[in-house]
């Protein structure tokens, strides 16, 4: 009896998960409706340069990429105007649990709860409406690391942590960084070799049909880089140079087969 009522509990409980994760399948995929996504940004360094870029953060640094997500969008035949908005929320004090690079499956997932927890707390900001996918953007001064360390976005809670770089310089490099792990929410995967960082071909490839076939201009979003010879690629300078390419937007339903 106590068996078939634990069964049944965890029974319900897999479906619960199974339903939420459906639900935001349809709400992130169907394109039917503008997508909030909300970004908080961090202070990711505690750096004194870091805390001056992010108070000096307003809408207009992001409206490149919600331009990035219509013009994309639009070429694939999706007609809504904005599929986009990116809402920016005030700074945040806590920082997002941090993925220890060596961590196994079992450790990603409690990584992922404890992230999942820490958005639920942090999308709570009186009087503003929670957004639909919470992206945490940490700044760091450039001149204290080399490169930023691996951003994550995750479908299954629709939570992102980016980090990327406090300098007005870097703002096209970051959108890119943004776009990019905005795209892992909505269901795409990378299109880049996870060894050496190059391009895949021909999914991370902006023009795979260019004859010669290097240099590549444009950078496919998932690839984040472009081809300039077989070894040699590089991250455009803005999302002016980034595609979003047939592989990805079947990912995200704004193609279907
Ligand atoms: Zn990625």
């Amino acid at each position: 009896m106590w068996k078939n009522l634990r069964m049944a509990l965890l029974l319900l409980v897999l479906l619960a998960v199974a339903l939420h994760t459906w639900l935001d399948r349809i709400a992130t995929q169907g394109w039917q409706h503008t997508l909030w996504v909300g970004v908080f940004p961090l202070n990711g360094d505690g750096s004194a340069l870091a805390q001056r870029y992010v108070a000096g953060l307003g809408a207009a640094d992001f409206k490149g990429i919600e331009e990035f997500f219509a013009r994309e969008a639009h070429r694939y035949g999706v007609s809504l105007e904005q599929p986009v908005h990116i809402e920016l929320y005030p700074q945040g004090t806590a920082l997002p649990p941090a993925l220890d690079p060596g961590a196994g499956p079992l450790g990603i997932a409690w990584w992922s709860l404890r992230l999942r927890w820490f958005a639920a707390h942090a999308e709570q900001v009186p009087g503003r409406a929670p957004p639909r996918i919470r992206l945490f953007v940490l700044y760091h001064d450039p001149a204290t690391l080399e490169r930023a360390p691996d951003s994550h976005g995750l479908q299954k809670g629709l939570v992102g942590v980016v980090h990327v770089f406090a300098q007005a310089a870097m703002t096209g490099g970051n959108s890119i960084v943004i776009a990019h792990e905005l795209m892992h929410t909505l269901g795409a995967s990378d299109k880049y070799d996870l060894g050496s960082g190059a391009p895949l071909y021909p999914i991370g490839f902006a023009d795979p049909e260019r004859e010669p076939r290097y240099p590549q201009r444009r950078a496919e979003i998932m690839a984040g880089r472009r081809a300039l010879s077989v070894a040699h690629f590089d991250m455009p300078s803005g999302l002016g140079e980034v595609v979003v390419g047939p592989a990805t937007a079947l990912e995200i339903r704004w193609k279907h087969l």
